[in-house]
């Protein structure tokens, strides 16, 4: 697969085209954002941490039957996926209150919420993701209402599994967000899960210690974020013991190759 021009640049992904106009190239960054943009940085190996990650969540989604974007893995930045019209919202899906909503709503920190919460942001850096209705979406035709009913039930599956899939190995899924996108060059409108699972997008703590093993550590400034991330890779059986030099060898490699070009 021929790998083509860069389609679109976000602030943790790049977007290039391929030779098959239904699938493009997804370049995992090691950029990393906080605030709707104040805060940023770059960490070396996050990008390949979190490629690895979130393939391994996707490829167990689909295993059952939950349909997304991933088609392979490529190497230790990039992977195959198929080429979607992203739908405009961010679903963020919460299992206990942390984060903006104690803000919001005056809710105490690590309060257990008795079902999962889906909440919408409009998906505009501009405006700062506002939160939005369920109205606002039909209102303004960002989704049709059978498309959000489907991704409704597609989100609860995703909580249900992700749920247990992080309790096996000991970690909490607090909240996280979600992304999804209808398939181009499908007469059908298909809706697919799309963009990545992974500890940037999720809050995870450790089920005993309460420990943050997410992207917290870098918005809170708790330092120690690729080991925590390398932690979350391990558990889920994705990097062996060793793996820890591996991760940070590849990253030295593969930019002194860049910089050698
Ligand atoms: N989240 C994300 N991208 C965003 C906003 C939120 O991945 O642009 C994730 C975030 O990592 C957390 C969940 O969605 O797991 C809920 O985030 P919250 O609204 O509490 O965000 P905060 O403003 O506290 O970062």
């Amino acid at each position: 697969m021929k790998k083509g021009k860069k389609l679109y640049e976000g602030k943790a992904k790049i977007i290039y085209a391929t030779d098959d106009k239904n699938l493009v190239i997804q370049y995992f960054k090691d950029d990393a954002t906080a605030f709707n943009n104040q805060k940023k940085s770059t960490i070396e190996g996050k990008g390949v941490l979190n490629n690895r990650i979130s393939e391994h969540i996707l490829s167990n989604l689909s295993q059952i039957g939950i349909k997304n974007h991933l088609v392979k893995r490529l190497n230790m930045r990039e992977q195959v996926i198929k080429l979607v019209e992203i739908i405009p919202i961010e679903f963020i899906v919460r299992n206990v209150a942390t984060g903006s909503i104690t803000k919001r709503l005056g809710i105490e920190d690590g309060t257990v919420l008795k079902e999962p919460l889906i909440e919408y942001c409009l998906k505009d850096d501009k405006l700062g993701d506002p939160l939005i209705a369920e109205e606002h979406i039909l209102a303004f035709d960002w989704a049709s209402k059978k498309e959000i009913e489907k991704v409704k039930k597609m989100i609860l599956r995703i909580n249900d599994f992700m749920i247990g899939m992080f309790r096996g190995v000991g970690i909490k899924l607090i909240d996280f967000k979600l992304e999804f996108g209808r398939l181009k060059f499908n007469d059908k409108d298909e809706v697919i899960l799309a963009d990545e699972i992974s500890p940037d997008t999720c809050r995870l703590w450790d089920s005993i210690t309460d420990k943050k093993l997410d992207k917290d550590r870098f918005r809170k400034n708790l330092g120690d974020l690729i080991p925590a991330y390398t932690e979350v890779a391990k558990r889920l059986g994705i990097l062996h013991e060793q793996s820890n030099v591996s991760v940070v060898n590849v990253t030295k490699l593969s930019s002194v190759k860049r910089k050698r070009k």
